[in-house]
């Protein structure tokens, strides 16, 4: 069909009047979202956005490493608005090469608790956590006495001898916790706590969390450290061997009568040298809105970040309520090098 240019002929007001009404100009905004969460269900998220404001999300999925590599060599001609990462572990990292930007922003300051961001040095955070999870004890049920694995300092108990099974410590998940053992215990008693699982391991540390889990379904180890949502997606498994598993592994969580059980987050900061820094704080305050916080959390089973939001997905509530560190992540992550150093003097890889 060939379209008479009849725009030409329009008075020159109305047709300003329409250009800028026209979702054209809108949809010609994108945010260039460097992510290493890698959920299919992410999606309705980032379109969710663009339907609230016509901002396109241009979405670069890789993992950590080679995303950090990528925005190192992309240096000040980058055009990652905002980098998602997740651990304070791997967030710190970035914010201490200097990947991301300070936000000053009174939504995200009502919306997220100040533990769960970046350190501020007056001009405003450089990561703001979206989403909560925990790091859990697992156990086997039928080997284990859950009374002596109540807290993390427990793992390294001599009865334990043989029993205990980890990832490498050298993981970002490991880190994060160790960091946080240094911050409540001091370097020196945090090693000593790190020398002590290391000799009560049943193998060598390898695999993911749930490797930990079924090891210990299996009894080839009793303990295990795990991040929360790879139980739940084990309770949540259409695989029958699966949910068989979960029936043998009790969870639970450690230091409830003293600090609280080790939380982490997936978060997310604007990009150093973002070249749509509005739209990318824009983003960032929508993944604190009520339903971004739903969707973000329920899609990686994780608790939603933001005060007062419940998670709305039963096989995580099932796991019910429990105390949790308020320990700062900002915190954790400047422990980082201290706990690399534990880690290398234990053993723990
Ligand atoms: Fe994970």
């Amino acid at each position: 069909m060939i379209r008479k240019p009849f725009s030409v002929a329009l008075p020159a007001a109305l047709a300003v009047a329409l250009a800028a009404t026209a979702p054209a100009a809108a949809q010609d905004q994108v945010l260039n979202l460097y992510s290493a969460r890698h959920y299919q269900t992410d999606e309705a998220l980032y379109s969710d956005f663009t339907k609230q404001t016509g901002i396109k999300v241009n979405r670069i999925e890789a993992g950590d490493e080679a995303l950090l590599e990528r925005l190192r060599n992309e240096g000040t001609n980058s055009p990652a608005d905002v980098l998602l990462l997740v651990d304070a572990a791997r967030l710190w990292r970035a914010e201490s090469e200097g990947l991301f930007q300070p936000v000053k922003s009174a939504i995200l300051d009502k919306r997220i608790p100040l533990h769960l961001r970046s350190k501020d040095d007056g001009d405003g955070a450089k990561w703001f956590g979206f989403a909560v999870r925990a790091r859990v004890i697992v156990y086997n049920k039928e080997q284990i006495d859950p009374k002596l694995v109540q807290n993390y300092e427990d793992l390294a108990r001599p009865e334990l001898k043989g029993k205990v099974c980890t990832r490498s410590g050298a993981h970002p998940y490991m880190l994060s916790l160790i960091g946080a053992m240094v911050e409540h215990m001091g370097e020196a008693k945090a090693e000593e706590w790190a020398k002590g699982v290391v000799a009560n391991f049943a193998r060598k540390p390898r695999g993911g969390d749930t490797d930990q889990i079924r090891a210990v379904a299996t009894g080839e180890c009793q303990v295990a450290l795990s991040n929360s949502y790879y139980y739940v997606r084990l309770m949540k498994s259409d695989k029958p061997a699966d949910r068989d598993v979960v029936s043998k592994v009790g969870l639970l969580w450690p230091n409830q009568g003293g600090t609280g059980t080790h939380v982490n987050v997936s978060g997310a900061g604007v990009a150093k040298h973002s070249p749509n820094r509005e739209v990318a704080v824009r983003f960032l305050e929508y993944l604190a809105s009520d339903s971004a916080q739903l969707h973000f959390s329920s899609a990686s089973n994780e608790w939603p970040a933001a005060i007062g939001v419940k998670a709305a997905n039963p096989e995580l509530e099932s796991l019910g309520q429990f105390k949790a560190d308020e320990l700062s992540l900002g915190a954790i992550g400047q422990a980082q090098p201290v706990a690399v150093r534990i880690i290398d003097r234990a053993g723990w890889r």
